[in-house]
């Protein structure tokens, strides 16, 4: 396997020219949103795109060889400063905002653009969005901001109007499969991680990188394609199990949201073998337990449960106990 499958950048074309476009133009706004879901690329994106701007060559693409790329690859390129939800916490602080704020005032280290990358922009506090909107009210000469989110509509609108918004869709599942074919990996191999990851090279290059976390991904798959079956004692014992070796709260959601994706892809396969027999669906490596269970329920049964799945979602959004949140969708298996 060549190692260039975890550099190179797969799908989201249009994104990509446009930004290179507002680079060659000069046109680069003082504050970007890329929103989207998990593992979708907005961080390999955003990245890829704050080293074109720093890039000495000031060519459409980083050179990868210029003193500016050489730190940046390294994360130690001095005007860069990243913000993310830190462990234990439920918001991104005022203070870690003012932090950054206050490096944003003094001057450039390297005479070029101060950056700053928020990740989990929807974590931001309210105090530190407010902190944070008055710096894009007042921008300063050389600056870029880019806030990362999966949930935009939980971005305060005040920040949005102020911001390029770069909607990320998900990726075609034929684009991670050719680049990993591309880069050798096995084609039975490259199809299966293909399917699983449903759009998202993040996950995909996960699996690729580490068969553990595929496996473990499979698992689960198998264990929520059984519930189905058991009484909802045992489901509630299952999710019990689940969240109590998770220490936080937002590690509680990260895991509760991983499971309603899960159940999403799973009730999204089990409607379309049961509506059409449809081969093409994500995860394959249980088409004999989803047939069996098509045969057992109806097309509206699905239908409403990931409607149920949908609002499970919503509730997580706003806050509410991920146990209880999944204890209650259960329910409606
Ligand atoms: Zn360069």
């Amino acid at each position: 396997m060549k190692s260039d499958v975890f550099k190179q950048i797969i799908g989201h074309k249009s994104i990509l020219n446009f930004l290179r476009q507002s680079i060659m133009a000069d046109k680069i706004s003082h504050c970007y949103v890329f929103a989207g879901l998990k593992s979708v690329g907005k961080k390999t994106v955003a990245k890829h795109f704050i080293q074109s701007v720093v890039c000495e060559k000031g060519d459409q693409a980083p050179c990868n060889s210029c003193v500016n790329c050489r730190n940046f690859v390294k994360d130690i390129y001095p005007d860069f400063y990243q913000i993310d939800l830190l462990e234990g916490k439920k918001n991104i602080s005022i203070e870690q905002i003012r932090k950054a704020i206050s490096e944003f005032e003094q001057s450039s280290f390297s005479g070029g653009y101060k950056i700053a990358l928020i990740n989990n922009a929807h974590l931001l506090s309210l105090s530190a969005s407010n902190a944070l909107l008055k710096t894009l009210e007042e921008p300063s000469g050389k600056s870029l901001i880019i806030l990362i989110t999966e949930y935009l509509t939980k971005l305060p609108v005040t920040i949005k109007s102020r911001s390029q918004i770069v909607n990320f869709n998900l990726v075609g599942e034929e684009d991670i499969l050719e680049q990993f074919l591309k880069s050798g990996i096995d084609k039975d191999l490259a199809s299966e991680i293909a399917a699983i990851s449903q759009g998202r090279p993040g996950a995909a290059i996960k699996y690729i990188k580490n068969r553990r976390l595929l496996n473990s991904h499979k698992q689960t798959v198998n264990e929520l394609l059984d519930l189905f079956n058991c009484s909802i004692n045992e489901r509630f014992a299952y999710f019990e199990k689940k969240f109590a070796v998770k220490k936080t709260f937002q590690e509680k959601i990260f895991l509760a949201e991983e499971i309603l994706d899960k159940l999403l892809f799973l009730s999204r396969d089990l409607l379309l073998v049961r509506s059409c027999g449809l081969p093409c669906i994500s995860y394959d490596f249980v088409i004999d337990k989803i047939k069996e269970l098509g045969k057992e329920y109806s097309q509206l049964k699905f239908i409403e449960f990931i409607d149920c799945i949908n609002k499970a979602k919503n509730y997580l959004r706003s806050n509410a106990n991920p146990l209880l949140v999944m204890e209650n969708l259960v329910l409606s298996m």
